[in-house]
């Protein structure tokens, strides 16, 4: 069917036109019906966050919690993009220290444990193995490799063990850990980890960081932004903003239903992670220098390659590192590449030379040769990283540079760069800049403060399964800590009243049920099976395709029939 645009007063004002209809007809989906949509023109708001990854969730979370009036659009899923990208690590970047980036690494390291403390459900404490071996490299741009270079000529090149002993100290003490154990030295020959390594390795270093579920994590800011007051609208695209004296006139469309809308805001905030280009020099049309330098890194997942619990640190002959980490209890998870990328729309994908580049890296450590058949799933995202000038993509700069604009009227705040591990002090960053535009902004609350779910002990997990599997018996302990991995407390409502799993409702398999579902529709703004199963958890691993196009259909009748019901 036909979209049809209205003008209203001569001006974006108003909009409407399609709503795309729940059925299918050949595998397409079909446009039946009309709907004309007025979008509100009166009220404004103080600030205006394009972006639902990490960076755009964690600022309206803070900005929300101080007071600020919210509205965050975002044009896909929440963390869709970069943030359910990454290497899921809290951590403060070891090999950052090469590159002199101490500022970055303390920061992170000093974030570690307070994000662990307020997420226990979906972050906890890893032990890092460091095999070493004469043979190690270092980048050769690195500032550390440089300096090393000309004080002692004959290291040129080399990593030795005490420069890596070195970084360990510093790693260790200059973040302040109070639950994280310090690095310890291990011998590889007879024990569990060395087993799965060859026998050119003997010795290992060990050391502390953190696992994150970085889609979840964003989730949950976007929750506990909108309980303090802010609006997250997903699958809305902000196609233009422009100036308006002291107001910014920003243009949104509903890319499901192609509604169109208009929002005036005070501030505006591009956290577009690898689109902060664009929408500087597109969508806003700002006359800005500032240039991001998009970096892809991909990941490969293997069935669990070994039996215990720690990740692996390894380091290659083209000094560059990959971790191998277990992964979501029956997988392996390797990665990550550095790879130039040019345009933010086209989707990151794992070439086969970056899998056969982690493949042979992995490979000079593990015994068992891996080849491309072990692969049983990749993935891969963008880092929006400030282009500083650096000479490799390996060597430019993790850090985030905050960027306020205001030469025009209204300020817009661009966001480059960061790391997962540092969103909430990105977001006190963003905020101590936004606050030069709103007197009397309180102070910064967010640290100590429990992501939804998170609010019991650190140590807290065993108890929260066992109480669960006390009060709903026919839950697994697989299956029970998987709810409280994922939700936290918060599993209890989920499966509040179930005392036999068919309470739960629909069977969908690999443990996920109609309840949880509903939640999530519900709570955590999913919409489609995809997300359900590749960002709200990770079973898409566990299910075949025909069972995440049996949810995608029950998804879509459910949602049908919540629209049918709305009109
Ligand atoms: C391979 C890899 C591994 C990494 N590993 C780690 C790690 O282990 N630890 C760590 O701390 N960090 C890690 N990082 C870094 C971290 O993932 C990123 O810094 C972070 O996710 C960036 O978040 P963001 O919000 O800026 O961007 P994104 O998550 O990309 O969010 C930007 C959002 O903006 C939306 N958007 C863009 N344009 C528009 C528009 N016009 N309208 C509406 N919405 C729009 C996009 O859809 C997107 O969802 C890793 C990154 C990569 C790529």
């Amino acid at each position: 069917m036909n979209s049809q645009f209205a003008r209203v007063n001569g001006n974006e004002n108003i909009k409407l036109s399609f709503m795309r209809d729940v059925v299918q007809k050949d595998g397409k989906e079909t446009w039946i019906a009309m709907k004309q949509t007025t979008s509100s023109q009166t009220e404004i708001v103080d600030l205006f966050v394009i972006g639902g990854g990490i960076n755009g969730c964690g600022i309206a979370r803070d900005a929300a919690g101080r007071g600020l009036s919210v509205v965050l659009a975002e044009m896909g899923d929440l963390a869709q993009a970069t943030s359910s990208a990454s290497t899921k690590l809290f951590h403060g970047g070891l090999r950052y220290l090469e590159y002199f980036e101490f500022r970055l690494v303390r920061e992170a390291l000093i974030e570690r444990e307070i994000l662990l403390r307020a997420m226990p459900h979906i972050s906890w404490p890893m032990r890092f193995v460091l095999p070493w071996h004469p043979d190690m490299r270092f980048e050769a741009d690195t500032r550390t490799s440089k300096l090393l270079g000309m004080a002692m000529p004959w290291m040129r090149g080399r990593r030795p063990s005490w420069l890596i002993r070195l970084g360990l100290f510093l790693y260790d003490n200059m973040g302040g850990r109070k639950i994280l154990p310090g690095t310890r030295t291990l011998s590889l020959d007879g024990t569990p980890e060395g087993a799965p390594l060859q026998d050119r390795f003997h010795r290992a270093y060990e050391y502390s960081d953190c696992w994150v579920e970085d889609a979840r994590l964003v989730v949950l800011n976007a929750r506990d932004a909108e309980a303090r007051g802010a609006r997250i609208m997903t699958r809305t695209k902000v196609m233009s903003a422009r100036r308006e004296n002291d107001l910014w006139i920003v243009t949104t469309q509903e890319v499901e239903t192609g509604t169109i809308q208009t929002h005036r805001a005070r501030m505006l905030v591009n956290a577009g992670g690898p689109w902060v280009g664009d929408i500087i020099h597109g969508t806003i049309r700002l006359n800005s220098k500032e240039g991001v330098r998009l970096v892809r890194g991909s990941h490969i997942v293997t069935r669990r390659l070994y039996d215990h619990d720690k990740c692996y640190f390894f380091q290659g002959t083209d000094g560059r590192i990959i971790f191998a980490i277990p992964y979501e209890g029956d997988f392996t998870l390797i990665g990550t590449t550095d790879a130039e990328h040019d345009d933010p729309s086209r989707k990151p994908e794992c070439t086969p030379e970056e899998r056969d580049y982690l493949l042979n890296f992995a490979n000079q450590y593990f015994r068992r040769q891996l080849t491309p058949e072990d692969v049983v799933w990749t993935y891969s995202g963008v880092r929006p990283l400030y282009d500083d000038g650096a000479q490799s993509a390996t060597a430019a700069t993790r850090d985030y540079t905050l960027k306020v604009d205001s030469t025009g009227g209204a300020p817009v705040l661009n966001v480059f760069g960061g790391k997962i591990t540092t969103y909430r002090r990105l977001a006190e960053s963003a905020l101590e800049k936004i606050g030069q535009h709103f007197a009397g902004l309180p102070a910064p609350w967010t640290k100590g403060v429990a992501l939804p779910g998170g609010d019991f002990p650190v140590d807290g997990v065993d108890d929260l399964v066992v109480g669960l599997r006390g009060a709903h018996p026919f839950l697994t302990e697989a299956w029970a800590r998987r709810m409280v991995r994922a939700y936290g407390t918060d599993a209890r409502t989920i499966l509040s009243g179930a005392g036999t799993a068919a309470d739960l409702g629909t069977d969908f398999g690999a443990t996920l049920t109609e309840a949880e579902v509903v939640w999530l529709m519900d709570h955590e703004y999913a919409r489609r099976a995809e997300d359900v199963v590749w960002r709200r958890s990770k079973l898409g691993l566990r299910l075949e395709a025909a069972r995440v196009d049996a949810l995608d259909d029950w998804m879509r009748a459910r949602r049908g029939r919540a629209t049918a019901a709305a009109e």
